[in-house]
C-alpha cells in the first residue's frame, strides 16, 4: 500500500513532462512503474507528484536513421525489445538481455528508459547499453543532451540525469557489419536478478565481461546492500573458451533454470555456439 499522498499528471507531450517535472523538486516521472511502485510502497521513495510519461507516443518507437543508428525510445518495453527483428538482428545481446529479465509481466511493463534511469547494478539492460557503445538522449529544461553510456552510469542508482531531465531515447550506433552479440546471466536464484552477466559483441571471439563486485561477503554469497557500479565497466575477455569459469546456474525463467544443471560460463557459451545463438555464429554479412 502506498501510504502518502501524491498528484499525478499524464502529461501527451515530452515538453510539457519537462515542465511539469521542473514544477515541483519532489516531482518523479513514472514509466513502467515497475521499480518506482515497489519503491513508494515501501516508504523508500516519497515523490509529491508522478509525471507519468505513458501517454507520449514518440518515446514508445523502435526506428533505424539515415546514418543506421538504432533508436530506441525510453517507453520502448522490454518485450518489445526482445521480440523486435532489427533488434534481434543488430543489437542480438540487448535482445537476448530483455528477454532475460524478470518474468512475462515485468517485461511487458518495464521500460528501457526506467530501467536506464533507475540504474540497479543488478539489471540487464545496462551491459549491453555500454557493450554497444550506446548514447542516452535526455530532455530537460535546456533542450536536449547526448551522454555516451560509459559517462551515464555513475554508481549504484546514480545516473548522468539531472533530476529535471527525462530519458527520451537510447540510440545504439549501427553494428559493424560481420559482428554479432550474444548475452549471457547468472541471476540469482532467489530474485532472479544477475548475480554476473556478459554481453559480447564485435566479432568472432571477443567479449566485454560485465562482472558485478560485491560489496558483501563474496564467499557466503550473502547479498550486499549495494554493488560497487564501478563494476559496470567494460573488460575484454580474450576468447570465448577462456571465459570466466564460475560455477553459476544459468538462467532463464526461474523454475527452468532451477531444474538444470550447473552450468560453467564457457559450457553455456559453447552450447549456446553449438546452438546457432551464441557470438560466434550470429555474424551478419
Ligand atoms: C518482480 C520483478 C522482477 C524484476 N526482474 C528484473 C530482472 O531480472 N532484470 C532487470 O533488469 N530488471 C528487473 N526488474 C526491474 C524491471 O526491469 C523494471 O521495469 C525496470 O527496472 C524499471 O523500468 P520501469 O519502466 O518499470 O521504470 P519505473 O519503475 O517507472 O521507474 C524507475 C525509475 O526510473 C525513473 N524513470 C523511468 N523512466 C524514466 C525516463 N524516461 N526518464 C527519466 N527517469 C525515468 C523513475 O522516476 C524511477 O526513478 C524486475 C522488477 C520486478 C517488479
Amino acid at each position: 500500500m502506498i501510504t502518502h499522498p501524491f498528484t499525478y499528471q499524464a502529461p501527451a507531450t515530452i515538453e510539457e513532462a519537462v515542465k511539469r517535472l521542473g514544477q515541483n523538486d519532489d516531482a518523479k516521472v513514472i514509466a513502467g512503474g515497475h521499480s518506482l511502485l515497489p519503491l513508494m510502497k515501501l516508504g523508500l521513495a516519497q515523490p509529491e507528484t508522478l509525471v507519468d510519461l505513458r501517454r507520449i507516443g514518440s518515446l514508445r518507437e523502435i526506428r533505424t536513421d539515415a546514418d543506421g543508428t538504432i533508436v530506441i525510445g525510453a517507453l520502448v518495453t522490454h518485450r518489445d525489445i526482445a521480440h523486435d527483428e532489427t533488434v534481434r538482428a543488430k543489437l542480438t545481446a540487448l535482445a537476448d538481455a530483455a528477454g532475460e529479465i524478470g518474468d512475462l509481466q515485468v517485461r511487458a511493463r518495464g521500460t528501457i528508459g526506467g530501467s536506464l534511469a533507475h540504474a540497479d547494478p543488478a539489471a540487464d539492460e545496462p551491459a549491453p547499453t555500454l557493450a554497444y557503445d550506446a548514447t542516452i538522449r535526455a530532455i530537460g529544461p535546456q533542450g536536449r543532451r547526448d551522454i555516451p553510456a560509459r559517462d551515464y552510469f555513475k554508481g549504484a542508482f546514480e545516473t548522468a540525469l539531472a533530476a529535471n531531465e527525462i530519458l527520451a531515447e537510447v540510440r545504439f550506433p549501427a553494428p559493424a557489419a560481420r559482428t554479432g552479440g550474444s548475452y549471457v546471466k547468472f541471476a540469482h536464484p532467489a530474485s532472479g536478478f544477475a548475480v554476473t552477466r556478459i554481453p559480447s559483441d564485435r566479432g568472432r571471439t571477443r567479449s566485454h565481461r560485465f562482472e558485478g563486485r560485491r560489496q558483501g561477503d563474496r564467499r557466503s554469497g550473502r547479498e550486499g546492500s549495494g554493488w560497487d557500479h564501478g563494476a559496470l565497466r567494460p573488460r575484454r575477455v580474450r576468447r570465448i573458451p577462456q571465459a570466466p569459469r564460475h560455477r553459476l546456474r544459468e538462467t532463464g525463467d526461474r523454475t527452468r533454470h532451477q531444474a538444470r544443471p550447473r552450468l560453467t560460463t564457457r559450457d553455456i557459451l559453447l552450447r549456446r555456439r553449438r546452438e546457432g545463438a551464441g557470438a560466434v555464429s550470429l555474424l551478419r554479412s
